[in-house]
């Protein structure tokens, strides 16, 4: 209940902070848009995932069943079912991953794309090392140190300093591994796309803290729960703070390469003996339908519609 009512109040954090940016209509807010979308998405899904499992039988029923033995009509399963979309639809979180990746390495990749690209030739490279070079010159220093670790820096936020203090020395540290992975894999690093997906999701977490604590100090001026708001903020940036370190530690330590040999195993069909004995409930049809428009299809369509 802690994890549903702190999450629900970042996330509310992040789409009003994310709308106003839209509504200020001076920002490039494609990032923060996107981080919006991908972590609504999962966090929705996640919280009413909990609702179900907190109303446990209850939470299974559909809302006719529960009215039917005369309960209050709690429609948490249809809930449940209706969020799972936006993990799919309107941009998959995968895809939110790759996009929201892209966003973030696009300042190196201008910079230093030729460099890593294996089809520039060798004086190419040299010429986009040079080009490249000034500029890590004057942003890599800006990554080791900042007011993050300036201690009191962020004082106006009262008890969630600490919180904003570790967004911005972390900020620093997800630049200088992506950093790190860029020189390591180069141009192969847009096939690492579990790491690609950590980087993102850590990046989606410091926002949503950020958010949470701004808020919480804007209620707080305003006289409306302020509070609780810190109270929620804390809770919150202290459970995102282990999702982060976490995350941080999988990005070198995981499973990676053994799941990508499993994948081309399963691909390939080595797997197959597995699925003995499994009833397969799909039947017998064709996995994707012929485009061409037939009798049969309309037939098909007539009889989903009531
Ligand atoms: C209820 C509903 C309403 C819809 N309404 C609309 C609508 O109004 N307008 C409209 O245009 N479309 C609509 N759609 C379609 C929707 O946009 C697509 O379902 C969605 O874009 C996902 O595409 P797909 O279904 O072809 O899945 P696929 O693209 O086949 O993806 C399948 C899975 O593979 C993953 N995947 C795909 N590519 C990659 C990759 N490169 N790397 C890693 N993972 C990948 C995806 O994330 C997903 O998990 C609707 C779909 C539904 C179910």
């Amino acid at each position: 209940i802690s994890f549903m009512a702190a999450t629900a109040f970042a996330l509310e954090a992040v789409v009003d902070l994310a709308s106003q940016m839209a509504d200020d209509n001076r920002n490039d807010i494609r990032i923060e848009a996107a981080l919006a979308k991908l972590y609504g998405s999962e966090t929705a899904w996640r919280i009413a995932d909990e609702l179900v499992q907190i109303r446990g039988g209850r939470g299974y029923e559909t809302a006719d069943s529960l009215a039917a033995r005369g309960e209050r009509a709690v429609p948490a399963e249809q809930l449940l079912r209706d969020l799972r979309i936006n993990r799919i639809f309107e941009g998959s979180t995968e895809i939110m991953h790759l996009l929201i990746a892209r966003e973030a390495v696009d300042a190196h990749l201008s910079v230093a794309g030729d460099l890593i690209d294996p089809d520039r030739t060798l004086a190419e490279k040299a010429r986009a090392g040079a080009r490249a070079g000034g500029f890590y010159a004057r942003w890599f220093p800006g990554l080791v140190t900042g007011p993050g670790q300036r201690p009191g820096a962020y004082g106006e936020f009262g008890p969630l300093a600490g919180h904003l203090r570790y967004v911005e020395r972390t900020s620093r540290k997800l630049a200088r591994s992506t950093f790190y992975a860029m020189s390591r894999w180069q141009g192969r690093m847009e096939l690492k796309q579990a790491f690609l997906g950590r980087i993102v999701d850590i990046g989606a977490e410091l926002f949503a803290m950020s958010a949470a604590c701004v808020r919480a100090e804007l209620l707080r001026t305003t006289g409306d729960h302020g509070p609780e708001a810190y109270r929620l903020a804390d809770a919150f940036c202290r459970q995102a703070r282990l999702r982060v370190e976490e995350l941080f530690g999988r990005l070198w330590s995981n499973t990676d390469e053994v799941d990508r040999r499993i994948v081309d195993g399963v691909l390939a069909g080595r797997y197959t003996w597995l699925e003995a004995g499994v009833v397969d409930p799909s039947g017998d049809g064709p996995w994707i339908a012929d485009a061409a428009p037939g009798p049969s299809r309309v037939e098909n369509v007539r009889r989903t519609l009531p």
